[in-house]
C-alpha cells in the first residue's frame, strides 16, 4: 500500500510537443501529465474534534497528518516540480456513522497543500496551482485509511 504514479503524457524539451509516449524523434521526453495514488494509513481527525479540544490535540493531529503526507508523497513517487495539482480523496472508516464532509476535508486540504509546498512539489498552494475536489467516505470493518488521487501537470 505505497501508492504510485503513472504518466499519461510526456513532453519533448526540444520541440515542445506533448506526446502519448516517452520518446520523441528528438530523444527522450519528460513526464507532462499524470496521476498519483497517495495512501495514508489514517484518516484526518475531524475539524469538529480538534476545534473544541485542547490545542495540543489539534497540534498532534496536524503533525501526524503532515508527516504521513510527506512520507506518502515520496512513497508514491510524485514527480516534481509540478505546475498544477488537483486532488480528491476517499476516506475509509471501520464503522458506519454520520460524518460531515467539511470537517474531514478541511484538515486534509490544508495539510496536503502544505506538504506539496514543503516537499517542493508545488511553488505555492494557491488556487491557480492547487485544487481540492472533494472527499468520499467508505466503510470497511477494521480499516482506517485515506487514498488521495492527484492529477498533475509538470512545470515546463
Ligand atoms: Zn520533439
Amino acid at each position: 500500500m505505497t501508492g504510485g504514479s503513472e504518466t499519461t503524457a510526456w513532453w519533448c524539451e526540444q520541440c515542445g510537443e506533448s506526446l502519448p509516449t516517452s520518446k520523441c524523434e528528438h530523444g527522450p521526453a519528460r513526464p507532462h501529465t499524470g496521476v498519483s495514488r497517495v495512501h495514508l494509513p489514517l484518516v484526518p481527525q475531524s475539524f469538529n474534534q480538534t476545534r473544541y479540544g485542547h490545542w495540543t490535540r489539534a497540534w498532534k493531529a496536524t503533525t501526524e497528518l503532515n508527516e504521513a503526507l510527506g512520507y506518502a508523497l515520496l512513497a508514491a513517487r510524485v514527480p516534481r516540480p509540478l505546475a498544477v495539482v488537483r486532488a480528491e480523496a476517499t476516506m475509509t472508516f471501520p464503522t458506519r456513522r454520520r460524518r460531515d464532509e467539511g470537517n474531514f476535508r478541511t484538515p486534509l486540504e490544508k495539510a496536503l497543500g502544505d506538504a506539496l509546498v514543503a516537499g517542493r512539489f508545488l511553488a505555492d498552494d494557491t488556487p491557480d496551482q492547487f485544487r481540492f475536489g472533494g472527499v468520499l467516505f467508505a466503510v470497511s470493518p477494521g480499516e482506517t485509511r485515506t487514498e488521495v488521487l492527484l492529477t498533475w501537470e509538470t512545470k515546463q
